[in-house]
């Protein structure tokens, strides 16, 4: 693809300083632990080189990936040769505001989201502390465990606004929530810079107390010794994933190196040389079986990203409150 290659060599020379991996194999970051070489994959210092990144790309009518902690992405083998990804491994800063509230950017991980707050005597983040992945990707999957959700505790989230390369601010309400889902699924172009949290005052002992608990929780029911990108399927109303799977008779069914976890059956878990492929047709043979077994229609939790994967950039205009950039106040 011409016009990323021309991207790639204007960015090299504008940002110098850029850590920029090319043809760099994403197996390497994300938690399957499966995935081919992308293009290119970038993970600027700060807010500012990310979108100034992103305007580089534009220029070239291009779009990025995000890529948060990878928690929740299967990548194809055969690789991404016309992605761009940016991580937000580097955007890290985390605060109290004079307020009270949590100031967090996206590629703070959500154990040190729910680890600040505890230290801080700040209660409602404890379910987060054992979700592996960052404050971009949460709030883009709208993350929950043990009753919790992110809607719960975020109050408004700062968005780069790739089609009009401009910030806004979304309040909690304009981020439309629901299980697992969010407004920026279904609004393409919409990278997450940041998050401000409210949450309840605490005593700090009790919510490290909780956290403990939840995460005993966690290591006793779920594979957490082998890679996997968690729950492969949402919570089909009225009932479990991991039941409707087991009742079906598939744990420790296997296709390939995936496999059914022997533990948890709502996990699919590579044990040692699974391909996208083993995992894709696990999942498409886990929805067929529950189907025929109890007429239920599973949907995956996870991102899978086929290999001739592409992004749109553009979407449909809605109505936002503005914070800087761009032309028009909403
Ligand atoms: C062992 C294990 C346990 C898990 N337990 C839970 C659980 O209890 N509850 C739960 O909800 N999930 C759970 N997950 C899944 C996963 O951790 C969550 O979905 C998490 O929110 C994903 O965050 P991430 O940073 O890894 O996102 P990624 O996997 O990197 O990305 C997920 C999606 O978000 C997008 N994205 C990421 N960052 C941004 C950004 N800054 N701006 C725009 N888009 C972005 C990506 O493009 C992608 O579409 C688990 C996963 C594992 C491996």
């Amino acid at each position: 693809m011409e016009q990323l290659e021309l991207a790639i060599q204007e960015i090299k020379q504008e940002m110098p300083g850029l850590e920029l991996k090319e043809n760099e194999p994403m197996s390497g970051h994300c938690s399957f632990r499966i995935g081919g070489p992308v293009r290119a994959l970038a993970a600027p210092q700060d807010v500012t080189g990310l979108t100034r990144l992103c305007y580089l790309l534009k220029k070239h009518e291009l779009a990025p990936y995000i890529l948060g902690n990878g928690t929740n992405i299967l990548f194809p083998d055969e690789g991404l040769k016309d992605l761009f990804i940016i991580s937000t491994e580097k955007l890290t800063k985390m605060f109290l505001l004079p307020d009270g509230a949590i100031y967090a950017e996206a590629g703070v991980s959500l154990s040190k989201l729910a680890s600040f707050a505890q230290q801080n005597g700040l209660t409602g983040l404890e379910f987060a502390s054992g979700i592996p992945g960052s404050v971009g990707g949460g709030l883009m999957m709208n993350a929950g465990a043990y009753g919790g959700e992110l809607k719960d505790a975020v109050e408004s989230v700062v968005i780069h606004f790739l089609p009009e390369q401009a910030l806004y601010e979304l309040t909690n309400e304009q981020c439309a929530f629901g299980y697992r889902s969010s407004f920026f699924q279904k609004m393409p172009g919409c990278v997450i810079l940041s998050g401000v949290f409210r949450l309840e005052k605490g005593e700090p002992e009790k919510i490290a107390e909780k956290m403990r608990e939840l995460n005993a929780k966690r290591r006793e029911k779920q594979p957490l010794d082998l890679p996997s990108a968690g729950s492969a399927f949402k919570r089909p109303e009225g009932g479990f994933a991991a039941a409707l799977i087991d009742e079906a008779g598939l744990k420790g069914y296997a296709v390939g190196g995936a496999q059914v976890s022997e533990k948890h059956a709502g996990f699919v878990v590579n044990t040692g040389d699974a391909t996208s492929h083993d995992v894709y047709d696990l999942m498409m043979h886990i929805r067929r079986t529950v189907w025929e077994h109890s007429k239920v229609a599973l949907e995956p939790e996870m991102i899978i990203l086929p290999p001739d994967y592409r992004l749109e950039d553009h979407g449909p205009q809605v109505p936002l409150h503005r914070v800087w950039g761009g032309t028009e106040e909403a």
